[in-house]
């Protein structure tokens, strides 16, 4: 497995792959890696020549600074989990590398998908996002570019994005990886106490709840009910919604396939989750 970290280096290794007719699987992620972040690897090896995983932590998609700061960072451990999967390639930039001084605002207006949820209660957020994620895909000119849905809103926002920038990168989603008992693995997790990690099982219980008992007609019992089994649990709710699946509008039966998407805190832990419901 190589290493790259420059983004001359990692843009030359894909055109050389390219020119030997090889596709190219990328996986962005912000390292910590788990079983989740493995997945995503697999599918790009599945469907791809050669997989290119990177790991950045992007400070400007961080709304706050300790967040930032106390992100979890594993380097030697993330490498070796990737030596031991089929990755070919770690990019493995610096900010400086990434950012530059002085360098021009990102002022790229996403549209409505990014202003709700996430993006109401993390502004800015996703002008980060997409600002890394346009500058990892000009440097990662890959084939495909994986993508988990436990961040389901971030991967709308990445579709939308190369659909702008008419970027030749196909977007592929993939499903949630779970702890055995349900919880979403997210890199986050390791900063939950033993109580924490209990009661953070509530959000994937009560969208579990839901989802068995979904009907457009109950919605707002529904929601009533999983409000109050998280809160139960002393959670801080940011937002708990059934949106349209499709363009996460509030949901008005027309919808073919609807979605609940939850944000909330365990102690200082910001945890996010969502399930489909049809
Ligand atoms: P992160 O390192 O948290 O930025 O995540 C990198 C990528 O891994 C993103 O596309 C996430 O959606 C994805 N990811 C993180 N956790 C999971 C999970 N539990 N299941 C599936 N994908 C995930």
């Amino acid at each position: 497995m190589e290493i790259f970290k420059t983004t001359q280096a990692i843009f030359d290794f894909v055109n050389q792959q390219k020119s030997l007719h090889k596709t190219v699987g990328f996986v962005p992620t912000m390292g910590a890696l788990h079983a989740g972040h493995l997945q995503l690897v697999n599918e790009s090896v599945r469907s791809s020549d050669i997989t290119i995983v990177s790991i950045f932590v992007n400070p400007t998609q961080f709304t706050n600074s300790s967040d930032l700061e106390k992100y979890p960072r594993t380097i030697e451990a993330d490498i070796k989990l990737l030596s031991s999967s089929q990755c070919d390639a770690v990019f493995l930039p610096s900010v400086e590398e990434m950012y530059h001084q002085n360098e021009a605002e990102w002022n790229y207006e996403i549209g409505e998908i990014a202003d709700t949820l996430e993006g109401e209660f993390r502004k800015g957020h996703f002008k980060g996002v997409t600002q890394i994620v346009y500058k990892l895909f000009k440097a990662v000119p890959a084939n495909f570019a994986f993508f988990g849905k436990k961040d389901y809103q971030q991967l709308m926002v990445i579709k939308k994005l190369v659909i702008d920038f008419n970027i030749p990168i196909k977007v592929v989603g993939c499903e949630i990886v779970r702890e055995n008992d349900g919880l979403a693995l997210s890199s986050r997790n390791v900063h939950l106490s033993i109580t924490e990690r209990n009661k953070a099982l509530i959000l994937y219980k009560a969208l579990l709840m839901i989802k068995t008992n979904w009907d457009f007609d109950f919605a707002n019992q529904l929601i009533n009910e999983a409000r109050k089994m998280i809160l139960k649990e002393n959670l801080v709710i940011d937002y708990l919604e059934i949106r349209n699946a499709d363009n996460l509008k509030p949901i008005d039966g027309t919808e073919t396939q609807s979605i609940v998407l939850v944000a909330a805190y365990v102690g200082k832990t910001r945890l996010i989750d969502n399930m489909m419901l049809d």
